[in-house]
């Protein structure tokens, strides 16, 4: 459901795949949401989506409406699991947030695949 522009089969690097990115967002061709690497960390979405940069009330992007209160991150790199919370009500999802748990899995794979290449 999710089209990731950038989603080929080959291997790029963290470096090489946030450049491509970059551009391709810039081009139009890439929706934030479905980036696989973070732009304001430098680093693979999954492993920088814990941080507060990446919540956002407002799209609710790790967002609980009903509790206001941030969704807890749990991921999984061994098994490629991604969770996202509402630490109150044990709910809490959204669009916004089932699109990044998405992107969170793909960077996973996408990293697994650039180590195994390197
Ligand atoms: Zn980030
Ligand atoms: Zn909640």
């Amino acid at each position: 459901m999710t089209t990731t522009t950038c989603t080929t089969t080959r291997v790029r690097s963290l470096p090489v795949l946030l450049a491509t990115e970059d551009d391709a967002e810039d081009m139009g061709l890439l929706a934030p949401d479905d980036r696989l690497t973070c732009h304001v960390h430098g680093r693979w979405i999954h492993q920088c989506v814990a941080s507060p940069a990446h919540v956002s009330p407002v799209t609710r992007h790790r967002w609980c409406r009903g509790c206001r209160t941030e969704l807890c991150v749990a991921v999984d790199e061994l098994t490629r699991r991604v969770a996202m919370t509402c630490p109150r009500c044990g709910h809490g999802g959204s669009a916004a947030t089932t699109r990044l748990t998405a992107a969170c899995r793909a960077s996973l794979a996408a990293e697994r695949d650039a180590r195994r290449a390197a």
